[in-house]
């Protein structure tokens, strides 16, 4: 089982960069909520450990020293870039990193250029805390300027989002040599009855949701809520390169809950 650590940086008292509305701490937690959901679910013995998923305030050298102890095998830090720039994507290894550092600097940047287009600012080195007091191979993303306006607009799409998580995430299973979740077996006309069937609640709930803007008196099963921030851009079109469908389906197979589905789960509001 393969550790990575995800680092969002910033939160809590420290917003990090903050213009045209966006705050670099909310991108940093969005985007690494984002990879962990997406690695655990579409591959293989990979475990994402998160240095916060809330909006909390954390050391820096408390952020390195728990990844230090877990024994991560990666650590890859999520930031937003400002002041100065023309806008687009950088990253960052240490200015003596290790071949498995510049290996997956390398191999990230590639992914996630790939995925977000416009302006690649390069492979950078610099003696940054994440990147030097990391024992494992370890890099730092800044995803966008929020300070550049065509930057800071696209960081409000969830389009964006969508195409920096998956930049790391298909970067991180490339480096890692992670394999997919099995999929290859054929669902049974059975299991696909009933996720035509599963499929049909989120889809109603989330259009009532959509329609209430409240989730009083919701009744859904756990899957299904996380499900659900998919679907809302699935329902207003902005799906983006993550398929709703397979999520669905990886989320039948790993949720055990799923079996019991019928014994819904009480949202509180
Ligand atoms: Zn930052």
């Amino acid at each position: 089982m393969y550790k990575v650590w995800i680092d969002a940086g910033h939160g809590g008292k420290d917003p990090g960069a903050v213009a045209n509305g966006v705050l670099e701490k909310d991108i940093a937690l969005k985007v690494s909520l984002g990879i962990k959901d997406r690695l655990e679910s579409l591959y293989e013995d990979v475990q994402v450990l998160l240095s916060r998923s809330t909006d909390v305030f954390l050391e820096l050298r408390d952020r390195t020293a728990k990844a230090n102890a877990a024994s991560a095998d990666i650590l890859v830090s999520i930031h937003c870039n400002a002041g100065g720039g023309k806008g687009g994507f950088e990253s960052f290894r240490y200015t003596s990193a290790s071949q498995n550092s510049i290996k997956l600097q390398d191999t990230l940047h590639k992914s996630i250029t790939a995925k977000l287009g416009g302006t690649d600012r390069g492979q950078k080195a610099q003696n940054l805390h994440m990147v030097r007091e990391s024992k494992m191979p370890a890099i730092l993303t800044e995803n966008l300027f929020v300070d550049v306006a065509a930057d800071a607009d696209r960081l409000k799409q969830s389009i964006v989002i969508d195409a920096i998580i998956d930049g790391h995430v298909q970067g991180i299973a490339t480096y890692l040599g992670l394999a997919k979740t099995k999929e290859d077996k054929p669902l049974t006309s059975e299991v696909m009855k009933q996720l035509e069937k599963l499929k049909a609640i989120v889809e109603s709930q989330a259009k009532w949701i959509a329609a209430q803007k409240t989730r009083e008196d919701m009744e859904c099963p756990k899957w299904a809520e996380s499900a659900y921030e998919y679907f809302k851009d699935y329902l207003s079109g902005k799906t983006g390169s993550y398929d709703f469908w397979r999520l669905l389906v990886v989320s039948y197979r790993k949720d055990e809950e799923i079996k019991a589905h019928k014994k819904q789960t009480k949202i509180s509001p």
